[in-house]
């Protein structure tokens, strides 16, 4: 399984764009699960929701809208393995979290970046600011995070073949993720959890 996102072109703008705080667009109808989607009101809006790869229309991650230089942090603790700038999605960096309970690795990866603040190989705390949001690269045409969690599809699947192809990862909707539950996005307020279990990747209010 190849990291089919990177091929495609993903339109920002195919999601509203709104900057409302505690909101969610919804999924697109053909996608299912839904998750019923609940964002705190001090928590910056979810602007394109995760959608399976259908022809050209994929989007494998959730963009979170708004204000350019917004602090980003890191969804759990873990190591960084990429930090770098590249035209398509910017500024980027990638956190690699240890194994779920099932012993399969994840990583969240963190796109359009106005500033990286972290460097390869740093370990960074839950909550630690790893950057700010920004609108780099070609795929990016407004102020957003595009964020996106991926688990090996078995343990000790996942093989890397240079710094954007992957085998053995599955990419999953990070809704499913929250420590708070499904579709509870979590702000983070400095509580520890399993490193398989995120928090919001953008600093709440
Ligand atoms: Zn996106």
């Amino acid at each position: 399984m190849r990291f089919k996102s990177l091929l495609l072109l993903v339109l920002p703008l195919t999601g509203c764009l709104n900057y409302d705080y505690g909101t969610a667009v919804p999924y697109h109808p053909k996608k299912t699960p839904h998750f019923a989607v609940r964002v705190p009101s001090n928590a910056p809006p979810i602007a394109q929701q995760f959608r399976p790869v259908e022809g050209e229309a994929g989007h494998m991650g959730l963009d979170v809208a708004t204000t350019k230089g917004t602090p980003i942090i890191a969804a759990a603790p873990g190591v960084v393995t990429q930090s770098f700038s590249e035209p398509a999605y910017g500024e980027r960096v990638i956190i690699e979290h240890g194994k779920d309970a099932t012993g399969r690795r994840v990583q969240t990866l963190y796109f359009h970046l106005d500033r990286r603040m972290v460097a390869e190989g740093q370990s960074v705390a839950r909550g630690q600011q790893i950057g700010t949001l920004g609108e780099t690269g070609l795929l990016s045409s407004y102020p957003h995070l595009h964020f996106e969690y991926h688990r090996e599809t078995a343990p000790g699947a996942r093989v890397r073949l240079g710094r954007n192809w992957w085998q053995g990862i599955e990419q999953l909707d990070p809704n499913a993720y929250w420590v708070d539950g499904p579709g509870r996005v979590t702000c983070f307020t400095g509580q520890s959890a399993p490193v398989d279990k995120i928090t919001y990747p953008v600093v709440c209010r």
